[in-house]
């Protein structure tokens, strides 16, 4: 028998409940495959930082580096909340850059998925979405403007000033792209590369190694794209798109858009690697206007562990079983509030009933072999 050890970051805000249900589908793999799960609860985010002092515990990070994956709810805090929190402890500049400077994930990978039977979810019309929106957004995930030099000071006319600097090296290019052309060999072949060459030189050079990579997959359509023009086209065309590939802070952005052109960021799970260890997470926040009302969509928390059992555990079987498993929820007519609005037709479940039903459909598959 396979043992593995997952450390969990519940996170804040909904992250605790959305947690829950992950929990319910990784406890359902155990019993149902030959494999067992050390799952290791640890303090992460603004909670942690009320009860230890620190948004990334010792104890937190000593529990990550024994992990073999590490699956993380969101942080945050309402921007009012926020004010609480000294500037360096806030969750994301304490303890989510931290954490993927401390593994090196560099690649972010963001499906946004909709089937053409659930175009009803989303707020673009049906003739646009067609036959079904399905992308992976490739992001890189640590570099550039999130991770360059930060000054802030008064200049010499007296004026409050802050400069932010965005910095790449080929190789952090170089390896990001090897990801994003590897990801369109095993698709549709079309790359969109996204970028901003007219405004930025970072973007000269990201877009001048993406062609020394380009020339490894010569089966590899490259279709460039201004990041601005791809924010419009995921509107009024997403279906063009199919493995798109961006620096951080566009990728951070654009991503959130294919949430919204999805009808939800529920809808969104993610999935972060690193050379040796990788981390899963929803692509969204904390959420905390819905927190502690049980009515998250808990899809992108346990999409995120459908994409650990593919890309950590190597379990492709049992991971599309998983994502099967939540298509047939929604195939039954069921969501939580974000996708069930009144007047949708859909019939309204909760947190934890969604997360039940993914179980009971899951339980019902015939075991991945
Ligand atoms: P958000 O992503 O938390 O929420 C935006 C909207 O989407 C809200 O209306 C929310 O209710 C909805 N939403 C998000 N996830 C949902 C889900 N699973 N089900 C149903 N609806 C969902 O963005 P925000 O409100 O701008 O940020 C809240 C906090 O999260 C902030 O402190 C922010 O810094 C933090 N944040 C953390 C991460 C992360 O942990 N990786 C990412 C983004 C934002």
């Amino acid at each position: 028998m396979r043992n593995y050890k997952i450390a969990l970051l519940a996170g804040d805000g909904i992250g605790p409940e959305i947690m829950q249900e992950a929990i319910k589908v990784l406890e359902l793999i155990e019993q149902r495959n030959d494999i067992s799960f050390e799952l290791i609860h640890a303090d992460f985010g603004a909670s942690a930082y009320f009860k230890c002092g620190h948004p990334f515990p010792d104890e937190t990070k000593a529990i990550c580096d024994e992990a073999d994956a590490i699956i993380k709810g969101p942080i945050g805090l309402s921007h009012e909340e926020s004010q609480k929190i000294p500037l360096d402890m806030l969750p994301e500049r304490g303890a989510l850059l931290p954490l993927r400077a401390r593994y090196n994930t560099f690649a972010n990978f963001r499906p946004v998925f909709l089937p053409k039977a659930l175009s009803h979810f989303s707020p673009l019309k049906p003739e646009i979405i067609g036959d079904g929106i399905d992308i992976i957004m490739v992001r890189e995930l640590v570099g550039g403007l999130y991770f360059g030099e930060k000054e802030v000071g008064v200049n010499e006319q007296g004026l409050r000033y802050v400069k932010e600097t965005l910095e790449y090296d080929e190789e952090q290019i170089r390896r990001i792209m090897h990801e994003a052309f590897q990801l369109a060999m095993r698709r549709k072949k079309v790359l969109h590369n996204i970028h901003k060459s007219n405004v930025l030189k970072s973007s000269v050079l990201w877009n001048e190694v993406m062609e020394e990579v380009a020339t490894e997959y010569p089966e590899v359509e490259v279709r460039n794209q201004l990041v601005d023009a791809a924010a419009t086209l995921l509107c009024l065309n997403p279906c063009q798109f199919d493995v798109m590939v961006m620096e951080n802070m566009f990728g951070d952005i654009l991503s959130d858009q294919g949430g919204g052109i999805l009808g939800s960021l529920g809808l969104m799970p993610s999935a972060c690697k690193g050379p040796d260890k990788s981390y899963y997470e929803p692509s969204h926040g904390s959420a905390p206007d819905i927190a502690g009302k049980n009515i998250a969509n808990p899809y992108s928390m346990i999409g995120s562990v459908a994409m650990m059992l593919e890309d950590s555990f190597d379990m492709p079987a049992e991971s599309k079983n998983v994502w099967d498993a939540m298509q047939s929820v929604f195939a039954d007519g069921y969501s939580t509030p974000d996708l069930s609005k009144p007047g949708s037709g859909v019939k309204m479940i909760n947190t934890d009933e969604f997360g039940d039903k993914v179980v009971e459909a899951l339980r019902a598959m015939p075991k991945a072999v």
